[in-house]
This record gives C-alpha cells, structure tokens and sequence, in this order.
C-alpha cells in the first residue's frame, strides 16, 4: 500500500510518512522515540511535538545492567505499542535501552510489510547493519516483515540471529535466554494459530498521559487486500479482567487517557464471556482517574448499536468512532471481501448521527482497487457527503504479496489511481471545511499535547480527536496531560484555534 495522502496540512508529518489501513495509523519511528501515534494522521513523537524528551513508564528494573539494546520501529499503533511491550520485557530482562546503535549489544528491528517493496527496505537496513557484526552485536528482526519472509531472512542476512512474528512475542524471554546462550537461528514464526496474547505487565509507555491497551490481536476477516491475517495471525481477545487490570495500573500511574488496541476491537470476544465489546469499553471508561478512552479500529461488519449506547451512556467514551468504509461502492466492496454492503454501512452511520451527543466520524478509503470504475469512485464521493467525515485516509491502492487481490489485474494505471485520489481528497476538504466551522464559539475540553512556542500557542485534542490550537493569558503555560476549557475562535479544515477560559 501506499503512502497515505491526508485531507490538509502535511507539516512535518510529510518527514514521517504515514501509512493506514483500517485506523491504525503507519509511522517510521527510532529508538528510543517508540509508538506516540496521534489518529489525525500527525504521528509525531512526543520530543519532536513539544520539545520535551520522551519520558519512559516501565516496569521497574533496578539489577546491575550489563545488556543494551537499540530498537527501530516501523508501522501501525499495533506495531508501536507491541515495541512498548517488546522494549518493557527487554528492560524486565536486564537489558538496558540506548539511543545510539553504536551504543548497543542487541538491534531490535520491528517491522511493518504494509508499504511497497517492504521486504526489499528491510533487506537495504539489515545491509546498513551488515557493517556492525564485526563488533560483537546481535541482530534480530521482528514483526510483519519477519513472519512474512521466515528463515529467508537468515539466508540473506546471515548475521541475524533472531527472526519472529507480533504471534510469538509472548516467548520472547525464552528466544533471550537462547540468543544469549550463543543460539544462531532462532525463530518465532509457528504461533499464527495460537489462541494466547502478549500480556506482560512490563511496558515502556513513552506517554505518561495517554497509552494503548491491545485488547485483540491479529484478524480474521481476510479483506482481499490485506497482509495482516497472514502475518499477524487469527483473531484472539484477551479476557475483560486482564483488560481492567491493566486499565487500573494505568489509572494509578496517572495516565487519565487510555486507547483500546485492535486490528478489529470490535470483533472482540471475552474468553472468560463476561463482556462483549461495548461493556468493555464502558468498564474501561468507568475506571476512577480515567477522563478518555479511545478504539481502533473497528470494522463495520461487527459494529453493534451498543457501542453507539454505550457512548451515549459514559461520559469519558470520547466521541469520535473511525469506521473504516473503503469504498462507496457496493460492488468493489464485494471484490475487497468487505462483507457489507454501502447501505448496511449507512445504516451502522445513522445509529452514530442519531446518537445523543455529536460523535465525530472518520474513515479510511483504498482508491484505484481491481476493477474500480467512475461510477465506482462517484459512489465513494457521495458516501463521503452523505456522511460528512471529519476526517479520511485515503490512499492508493497497491498489491501486496499473499493477497487474494495479487491475482486481480491491477488494472488501474497509477496516474488515474492518482487523479481519482485527489478528486476524493478536494471534495473531503470542502466537507471539513464546513464540519470544522461548526465549531466556531464552541467551548470543550481540550487535553494539553504539547507547546508551540514559536506560535506562542498550546496544542492540545479534542474529545473528537480534533487538534485544537490556543492561546493563555496565564503566565504559565498549562502543563503536558492537563485538561483546559478553550473558547473556539478560528477554524480550519484540519484544526481549530481558540483561547483558555478561566474556570472557577
Ligand atoms: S484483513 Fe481487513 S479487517 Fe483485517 S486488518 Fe486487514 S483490512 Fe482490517
């Protein structure tokens, strides 16, 4: 897939290049700068939003630490937060997170196959690592891309000791204790059918506001276009009370913002059949401390009237859903294997327009797929008014290996995909344009993100997960993770602008 284009402003995400399927936001992120993904498409880690150095949350290790490992992530929300968990095992075994690769004993590599050519990238990067292996380090590639190309990678890269798949991480400590034992070829790549989850309670959160619970791993749904079943595995939730316990950990660290993780959260199915999805989510909004809870991605096919009630119901459910939709036309989403139709989609739209709060909806959109005809984009344009998103991800369409739709001609050339793109994206720029001025002398609540002391402003989100730009009169500036009311006096297509009310 490709590079997404976004409606508006690239700023310096255009350095970052995002990707997105299904709501997960795609981000090229270093170590020690893991997994701070924002949904506006602006995945910035929290030094390069703020100015202020990533602050670690992890589980606490205090032996002598003799192991340093460097990590560099690729990908999705997923592939960040599974880094988190991967980064908190490494330091609960001992080892000790340096910034330099030059610095470290292990290079950590997670990867993400979503992108063109990913394989051939990882190859170039491990080609770049080829030149450390007389210095004693060990490499090991994680993620997509190493379920994906197996023990190829050790024919290719022959000094990589350690090849696994996000299914096998819950056995990271094992494959350790192998690679230190001197073990050459070690893999993590036979656990695509297991029915267990990477729980651990070692996570290095690079955010100590706001951070992401995976509530389901892998997917079943086998979109015709889609990698993920093949790398990451079969669907498996995790029980609701692990969930909690994890939800109130974070409560306790003082985390008031909490994001449930899946590549289809609501497929999600409680193990211990205590709760579907959407008393999972009020569970989890009903912690004491915290304000907002966030889910990505959902898919249509498994969106129920109750997640929509249950936002109704909890006030710290934000009111945003990301409802993937794809195509406006019923007959490509046939060929995508989407399974729903255009009006069943609709129909899941209306429950959320008639909820009894303003929810605020985005989408994902794959244009130029097999087959797709003029008549075929007009569908998706007019989903798009018809619905009225206040944001969209729309990207081209590409084939990616193992895919039923590799063997689908391609048969869009990639200047229409191109031209059809930006059709879509002027016309969802004109509806933001009149969504976000809705919002003009509106007051809400806005969490503090970060400082922009060139603009003299404070950047801080919106319950819709809307950026929002303001100004203080305060001296001091409101501090990261706190919670300011803000008077909207400015809109944009992309972001709204507005000053600090005093509250007594
Ligand atoms: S197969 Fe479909 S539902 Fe599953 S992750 Fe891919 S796009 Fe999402």
């Amino acid at each position: 897939m490709n590079w997404v284009k976004r409606t508006g402003r690239m700023e310096a995400e255009a350095a970052m290049a995002l990707l997105f399927v299904e709501g997960l936001s795609w981000v090229r992120l270093s170590s020690p700068k893991v997994g701070v993904n924002h949904t506006d498409g602006g995945n910035r880690n929290e030094e390069d939003r703020c100015g202020n150095p990533a602050v670690l949350v992890t589980g606490a290790y205090t032996g002598k630490v003799s192991k340093t490992f460097y990590i560099e992530t690729f990908g999705c929300q997923m592939n960040a937060h599974d880094s988190e968990k991967v980064i908190g095992t490494l330091e609960q075994q001992g080892y000790a997170r340096v910034q330099d690769e030059a610095d470290a004993g292990l290079i950590l590599y997670n990867t993400c196959s979503i992108r063109d050519k990913a394989e051939q990238k990882v190859f170039h990067r491990l080609n770049e690592y080829k030149k450390m292996q007389g210095e004693g380090k060990k490499f090991a590639v994680l993620g997509c891309v190493a379920q994906q190309e197996g023990e190829k990678i050790f024919d290719r890269a022959p000094y990589v000791s350690l090849v696994s798949g996000s299914a096998s991480y819950r056995n990271l400590p094992g494959m350790l204790a192998r690679l230190e034992a001197g073990e050459q070829r070690i893999t993590g790549l036979d656990d695509r059918q297991t029915d267990e989850t990477f729980e651990t309670e070692f996570v290095a959160r690079t955010n100590p506001h706001r951070g992401y619970i995976t509530i389901i791993e892998g997917c079943d749904k086998f979109c015709a276009y889609c990698v993920v079943p093949y790398t990451r595995g079969k669907e498996r939730s995790r029980a609701a009370n692990s969930v909690l316990d994890e939800a109130l950990r974070m409560a306790d660290q003082g985390f008031t913002e909490i994001q449930l993780l899946g590549q289809n959260v609501n497929s999600y199915h409680d193990p211990s059949q205590k709760m579907s999805f959407a008393e999972l989510l009020a569970a989890v909004g009903s912690v004491p401390g915290i304000k907002r809870v966030r889910f990505t991605t959902s898919h249509p096919r498994d969106f129920t009237k109750d997640i929509v009630d249950a936002i109704d119901a909890v006030p710290t459910l934000c009111d945003h859903v990301h409802l993937p939709v794809q195509s406006g036309s019923t007959a490509i989403l046939k060929a995508m294997n989407r399974e729903y139709t255009r009006e069943w989609y609709l129909e899941r739209i209306s429950w959320i327009k008639a909820a009894k709060r303003e929810i605020s909806m985005t989408s994902d959109i794959i244009v130029g797929f097999p087959g797709e005809t003029d008549e075929d984009l007009e569908d998706t344009a007019t989903l798009l008014d018809e619905v009225g998103y206040d944001q969209i991800f729309a990207f081209k369409y590409s084939p990616r290996p193992n895919t039923p739709a590799v063997t689908m001609a391609d048969s869009i050339p990639d200047e229409v995909k191109a031209a059809r793109l930006q059709v879509l994206l002027e016309r969802q720029r004109e509806i933001q344009k009149r969504s976000y001025a809705r919002h003009l002398n509106e007051v809400m609540d806005v969490m503090v993100e970060g400082h922009n002391h060139q603009r003299k402003q404070v950047v801080g989100r919106s319950s819709q997960n809307k950026t929002v730009n303001f100004t203080t009169s305060d001296l001091i500036l409101p501090a990261l993770g706190n919670y300011q009311t803000v008077r909207i006096t400015q809109t944009f297509p992309n972001s709204l602008v507005g000053e600090m009310l005093r509250v007594n």
